[in-house]
């Protein structure tokens, strides 16, 4: 028998430190070191005689997604927020958001004054279902949000179908997936707007950021105008004199990058398909060990149709028995003492989730329909896999096979020592994930 548990004072599994996320590299360091000293230091900025490094992130970022455009924002929230306002919807409209995923996805939707209609998840991938999703429209339904979750795509077949069948915009929120493809292309193209979060646990990120995307002219218009205080870039910018123009052609408000950021995110679009693939192949790894740990398996639902994979999370699925009958929560915190990383359960599903209140929203915009749509709703599928599943944060997978032999070593030594596991307390901890 091993040690003790780590959270009952045994020795941890691990004890160096895991890879830092993000990465500082040297690179990015002369990146910010030249925005330091370029007289501009965001797109509001004096044109200096050259391009904003925000525009040209905007351009290698539509290139890197397959779209035509690419709107860079302050972070995914405000992505999903002017997405929202440049596909006019606002009260009494009902937008589709999957049951399991981050509470922004919602509460962009209560801010634009609109109801999230919570729809159950899709076992297999516990990305959002296309049949639960056709079952919750109603007339008053204005666009479909999809969410691709930690580590697998939402059958974007079937929402593409959907989305056409009934008129309905889809919004793809991609901000767990950066660089995933679709049937050989990258997702975010396939919604009439693509979301993405460049927030500081994604996998391309400034600390804090965020992107539309698109391929149709005139909600790129909108969307420019919407988080740029109504301006735009202008032609023929002169040196030394702001490059916007004031075009005021819809109700904008400031939702600008800084020149930092959009820096940063040049620099790790780099290195995105390397990092991408390094995390797969520890992966591949993981899943091979797994095989000799009985009662747990990882989320890794082979669809062909997924022509790249890439892990934001990779999500463990326990056989709780095997484990004493603990709590995932009691699993998760005995994990993360033995490996010193915080994994965690997957969200709690939406309509129970504790930062999930619609009934504190601003009572001009919320209506007591809203607050029952969200507390009525039934997720049996989210429901399960909070109870059942948790997730490794990403850096965990960027430490190759010593890694992977960490992970697995604990997760044994969890299972060998399932009887003090069971003794652990088993209610959630409020730490924030
Ligand atoms: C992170 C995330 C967001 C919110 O992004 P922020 O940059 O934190 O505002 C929205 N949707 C999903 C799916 C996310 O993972």
């Amino acid at each position: 028998m091993t040690h003790e548990l780590a959270v009952l004072g045994g020795r941890p599994v691990r004890d160096t430190a895991w890879p830092l996320w993000p990465r500082a590299t040297e690179t990015a360091g002369r990146a910010l070191a030249e925005v330091l000293g370029s007289g501009r230091w965001t797109v509001s900025g004096p044109y200096q005689g050259t391009e904003s490094v925000e525009q040209r992130f905007a351009k290698a970022y539509a290139s890197y997604t397959g779209t035509a455009y690419c709107t860079p924002t302050t972070a995914g929230t405000t992505a999903l927020t002017i997405a929202l306002q440049a596909l006019g919807i606002g009260p009494g409209d009902e937008v589709l958001v999957p049951g399991l995923t981050w509470v922004a996805c919602a509460s962009a939707v209560l801010f634009a004054g609109a109801t999230p209609v919570l729809v159950d998840c899709d076992p297999r991938t516990l990305a959002i279902s296309a049949d639960a999703a056709r079952a919750a429209c109603t007339p008053r339904t204005a666009a479909i949000m999809v969410v691709h979750p930690f580590c697998n795509l939402a059958d974007l077949d079937a929402f593409v179908a959907l989305s056409a069948e009934k008129g309905l915009p889809l919004i793809e929120d991609s901000a767990q997936a950066h660089g995933a493809r679709w049937r050989d292309r990258p997702v975010g193209s396939y919604g009439v707007v693509g979301c993405f979060s460049m927030q500081q646990s994604k996998l391309l990120t400034a600390g804090e950021g965020g992107a539309v995307v698109t391929n149709d002219a005139e909600l790129h218009s909108k969307l420019e105008q919407l988080r740029l205080d109504g301006r735009r870039y202008g032609p023929a910018p002169i040196p030394g004199r702001l490059e916007l123009v004031e075009v005021g052609a819809v109700q904008g408000r400031n939702f600008c990058l800084t020149e930092f950021q959009a820096a940063l995110l040049l620099d790790g679009l780099v290195r995105l398909d390397a990092e991408n693939e390094e995390r797969a192949r520890t992966v591949k790894v993981l899943v091979d060990a797994l095989r000799g740990v009985p009662g747990l398996s990882l989320l890794a639902h082979d669809d062909p149709r997924v022509t790249r994979r890439t892990y934001y999370n990779a999500v463990l699925r326990f056989d709780l028995a095997e484990f004493g009958g603990s709590s995932i929560d009691a699993i998760a915190s005995a994990l993360s003492t033995e490996l010193g990383a915080q994994t965690s359960p997957v969200y709690i599903p939406l309509n129970r989730h504790p930062l999930l209140r619609a009934d504190l929203a601003d009572s001009r915009l919320r209506t007591q329909a809203t607050v029952d749509a969200i507390s009525s709703a039934r997720l049996p599928v989210a429901e399960e896999a909070r109870r059942t599943c948790l997730t490794l944060p990403h850096p965990l997978l960027l430490a190759g096979a010593d890694g992977v032999a960490d992970i697995v070593a604990a997760l044994g030594k969890l299972r060998g020592h399932a009887h003090e596991l069971a003794g652990l307390p088993q209610t959630r901890s409020a730490r924030a994930f």
